[in-house]
């Protein structure tokens, strides 16, 4: 804080001191100030993570290149008129300054990395145009009144841009962290546009000018400000969520057509570039699209997969599990083929729990899922996680006896997995009820289940670690285990 609060009675001295805004001490000094900002940026980012973090990144790059632009004319101040060359490089740096800027606030955060770099590339291409634009200009209107005046507007429209662009995305962002980006940006790109557009509309050189050139490190002290200091900028209240969807939504438009504008006030002077800028951007705003349509195509499926994943198991969900279900009794009504349902309970998951914890109780839960799963050997079989500690099995096109062998050999292949258990007979057991369709015309997917359902309760009661099966066999109250 003390520095700034220095820095510019410091400079309006040195200014005064030498009577000429052009020479080297105010250069010096709006050098330092762009050097603080980029600091100050840098450190933040340091201090970041991931999408703010690369932000940070962007303006201190941004503030690199003003620094070295003002550092450009810094030396050629030093250097006799016309030798050095750096009015040219340092007009280039200006230009490039906008590049990291418009990344920034044109790339939504959230984007996959190779729509991010379509941007980058965009932004650079913007940059490339601009600048040819700015020089073809230069070079056609001299150095007269009107072409120093439409120079001027061109600076105040970019800047009026990055001034507009960094509001939106202040207001339109709803995390903290950006919400903090683009507070500062917005804070800083205010304050340049209206001291960029003072100075250059109504600054001349001489006193009027020494006395203005303290403004200019202004802005940058306030990024820097605004980088180390600006916490209460998160806090800001923020617009509604469709307006933040809009935002990002419409933010990969924003190069595209600023490449567009460019692009069309570049025609007279150089058409083939023009034509280049124009082709560029479409192409960009396709490819980008692809990409980003790409990704969301993988998002979605991933999602759709994990909605059916039950995540503790790995197993098919109960909703993964309805729909098979559902799926394979009409399957079953069109083919004329059975289909048998097995529903799989651990015997005393209470006790273990209670006694071993929580923790076990999921390792045992694991233990039993993969089990299961490695008995159904048919492709189309499915084991699912029907909830808690109860476990089912679609066996499509099972005959009674394939069903209960399926069903013994899960039940047995549990026990000898001889995991410790607080039951009495001190292992991971389980109860299994089976059922079949009876009437394939009339039969439901929840009859069919309430049957299974019975079967298992019927295990549970005849001792448990059994197969109980809800039509009639040989031998009726069988317990095959
Ligand atoms: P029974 O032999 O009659 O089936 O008795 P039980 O104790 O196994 O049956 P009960 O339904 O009373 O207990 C089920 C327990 O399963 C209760 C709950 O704490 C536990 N449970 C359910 N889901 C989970 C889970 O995801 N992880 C763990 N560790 N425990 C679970
Ligand atoms: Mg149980
Ligand atoms: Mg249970």
């Amino acid at each position: 804080m003390v520095l700034p609060l220095l820095f510019v009675p410091a400079h309006l001295v040195t200014a005064l001191a030498n009577w000429n805004p052009v020479a080297w001490p105010p250069l010096l000094f709006e050098t330092m100030a762009a050097f603080i900002a980029c600091a100050a940026c840098a450190w933040r980012a340091s201090r970041s993570r991931g999408r703010a973090r690369q932000g940070w990144l962007a303006v201190a790059a941004a503030m690199l290149c003003w620094m070295a632009g003002v550092g450009c004319q810094f030396v050629g101040s030093l250097t006799p008129a016309g030798t050095s060359g750096t009015g040219a490089i340092s007009m280039l740096l200006f230009v490039l300054y906008g590049v990291p800027l418009a990344f920034v606030l044109a790339s939504p955060g959230a984007d996959p990395w190779r729509a991010r770099l379509v941007d980058g590339a965009l932004a650079l291409v913007l940059g490339a145009l601009f600048g040819a634009y700015i020089f073809s200009f230069v070079a056609l209107a001299g150095t007269d009144d009107a072409g120093a005046l439409t120079l001027a507007w061109t600076f105040d429209i970019q800047n009026g841009f990055i001034a507009l662009f960094a509001l939106v995305r202040f207001r339109a962002s709803s995390i903290e962290r950006e919400r903090r980006l683009f507070g500062a940006l917005t804070g800083y790109a205010l304050a340049y546009m209206a001291v960029a557009g003072f100075y250059n509309h109504f600054v001349d050189d001489g006193v009027y000018g020494v006395l203005a050139s303290p403004l200019v490190g202004l802005p940058f002290l306030l990024l820097a400000a605004l980088a180390l200091r600006g916490a209460g900028l998160a806090r800001a209240p923020q617009s509604g969520r469709m307006f933040e969807r809009v935002v990002v939504a419409g933010c990969p438009l924003i190069l595209p057509s600023a490449l567009l504008i460019v692009s069309a006030a570049l025609v007279p002077h150089m058409p083939i570039l023009a034509i280049a800028g124009c082709v560029i951007a479409t192409l960009g705003y396709g490819l980008r699209a692809v990409l980003v349509q790409i990704h969301g195509i993988g998002e979605r499926e991933e999602l759709a997969q994990l909605s059916q994943i039950d995540p503790l198991t790995g197993l098919p969900n109960r909703r993964q599990f309805d729909e098979a279900l559902r799926r394979e009794l009409t399957r079953a009504r069109r083919s004329g083929q059975g289909v048998a349902l097995l529903m799989i309970d651990i015997d005393h998951f209470k006790l273990l729990n209670d006694t071993l914890g929580h923790r076990v109780g999921d390792d045992r839960l694991r233990a039993v899922a993969a089990a299961l799963q490695g008995c159904a050997v048919r492709a189309s079989d499915l084991v699912a996680r029907y909830g808690g500690e109860e476990f089912a099995a679609i066996l499509p096109g099972a005959s009674p006896t394939e069903a209960l062998i399926v069903a013994e050999t899960m039940r047995a292949t549990i026990e000898e997995l001889e995991l410790a258990s607080p039951a009495p007979d001190g292992l991971v057991t389980v109860s299994i009820g089976a059922a079949r369709i009876s009437d394939i015309e009339t039969d439901t997917e929840q009859r069919l289940v309430e049957r299974a359902d019975r079967a298992l309760y019927d295990s549970k009661r005849a001792g448990r670690n059994r197969v109980t099966a809800a039509w009639p066999v040989e031998e009726p109250t069988r317990a095959l285990g």
